[in-house]
């Protein structure tokens, strides 16, 4: 018996899924695959899928599941593609779709799938990929990516005949949030509810999105675009509806501006080969960064001294959100003040962010490391940046009491410059 295999990865929705979609057009029976491998694993000492997100991906599973059953497909759960794959082939004809994703282990994972027959859709940016010097900068990458056009959405999948298989139970994990903290119902109907409450926000969102807390500040679409609860041409098509029934305002356009950062960086990460991993990153530069337990420890303890520093390192470790500043000001810390290895606070992110994807976080890392697409050697000032950006309130919110030691990080950063980065 034919029977076509649907991968379900990052790509948990069931509305302009590719895979999905052209397996349910041209296949009498579809099955759904998800192994949680792809959740396992360590880094530098941090699980590489923390609870936050683990508990995102199991919830919108269960909503995957039920929306799957709609269109009479059964989606199966294993720890083991390989192991799961191979033993349906032995009973069944098997044709494998799945979805490109950019990064070493899913590229591996992809290796596998491969070796049955098969179709595969990359569906992780707006743009269709294209060739672009992947080493320059993001205005290089810019000017061409604005002239092609964005396919269109793909709508929903045939309702077909699936087949009984064995499955893995799994349980969800329970978290208590801190009553601050900004928490996400995960699943693509929330995804898409999202999308539609924020297009009230849309003429608004470059005056707002720099704050450090508040949900609506920015779209909050990160999570649901990570596990493909969404997809990025949804979004971007929605944007377009939106602004042809009212007015493009530059805050509209600067929405698909920050998802065009996105595209980038899954697309350096693409045509690298995943230098973005490298230490030394895209420049293949061989910097001196310090391998220091003591500053370890009081960073990842939230004990730097800094106090927006500090605040941001609990936000992330109590809720698995930090906003877009917070993100640009601890990574800069790390780096440019304690001059510590950038990969290791790249993997503290890639545990507790609940919106992780690898090229999002390890371009953004790789660039503030100077190892990225920057272009000049940039430091954060946190003090001022705090001023600026509401720090606060927001320091209030999650820190008992204020430092009193006297941090010199003007100092600090003149020295990582000279020995750790050899610039005057
Ligand atoms: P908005 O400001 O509303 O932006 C809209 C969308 O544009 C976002 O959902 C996101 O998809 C995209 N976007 C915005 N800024 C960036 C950016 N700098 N780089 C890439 N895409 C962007 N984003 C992730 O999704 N996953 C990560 O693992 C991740 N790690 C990061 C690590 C560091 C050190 C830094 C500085 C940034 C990281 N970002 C990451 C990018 C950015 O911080 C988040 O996408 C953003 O804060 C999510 O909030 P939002 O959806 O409200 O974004």
């Amino acid at each position: 018996m034919k029977l076509a295999i649907v991968i379900f990865r990052n790509n948990l929705r069931v509305e302009d899924n590719p895979s999905l979609y052209y397996a349910s057009k041209s296949n009498d029976r579809v099955l759904g695959l998800y192994s949680f491998e792809i959740l396992q694993g360590h880094l530098f000492g941090f699980k590489k899928c923390g609870k936050f997100r683990e508990a995102f991906v199991k919830s919108s599973l269960e909503q995957l599941y039920k929306d799957l059953k709609a269109y009479g497909i059964n989606l199966c759960f294993t720890n083991d593609f390989s192991n799961t794959l191979a033993k349906l082939s032995d009973k069944f004809d098997i044709s494998v779709y799945f979805d490109e994703e950019v990064g070493s282990e899913e590229e591996h994972l992809q290796r596998v799938f491969a070796k049955y027959k098969h179709k595969s859709y990359f569906n992780q940016t707006m743009i269709e990929p294209f060739e672009f010097d992947f080493t320059k900068s993001f205005s290089h990458f810019r000017n061409k990516a604005e002239k092609l056009e964005i396919p269109k959405p793909l709508g929903l999948p045939n309702k077909v005949k699936t087949v009984e298989f064995e499955s893995e139970q799994f349980s969800k994990a329970m978290i208590s949030y801190p009553n601050d903290a900004i928490f996400f119902e995960a699943g693509e109907h929330r995804a898409k509810q999202r999308l539609e409450d924020y297009m009230n926000n849309i003429h608004s969102y470059k005056d707002t999105r720099n704050a450090m807390s508040g949900f609506d500040n920015s779209t909050k679409f990160s999570p649901y675009l990570s596990a493909g609860n969404i997809s990025a041409r949804m979004i971007y098509h929605r944007l377009k509806e939106e602004e042809r029934r009212g007015y493009q305002s530059q805050s509209s356009y600067w929405i698909y501006f920050e998802l065009l950062w996105r595209d980038f960086f899954h697309l350096v990460m693409l045509y690298s080969k995943n230098r973005l991993f490298l230490k030394s990153g895209l420049k293949g530069k061989n910097f001196n960064f310090r391998n220091d337990k003591e500053s370890l420890d009081k960073f990842f303890s939230a004990n730097t001294g800094i106090d927006i520093i500090d605040a941001s390192i609990i936000e992330l470790k109590s809720s698995g959100w930090l906003s877009n500043r917070n993100r640009q000001l601890v990574a800069s810390y790390f780096v440019k003040n304690l001059g510590l290895d950038w990969r290791v606070c790249a993997a503290f992110f890639e545990s507790y962010l609940v919106d992780y994807n690898p090229a999002s976080n390890y371009g953004n890392f790789a660039y503030q490391a100077h190892v990225g697409n920057d272009k000049t050697y940039r430091v954060f000032d946190p003090i001022k940046q705090s001023r600026t950006y509401g720090g606060d309130n927001y320091i209030k919110t999650w820190l008992d009491k204020r430092s009193t030691s006297f941090i010199d990080y003007h100092k600090m950063s003149q020295e990582v410059k000279k020995e750790v980065f050899n610039e005057a």
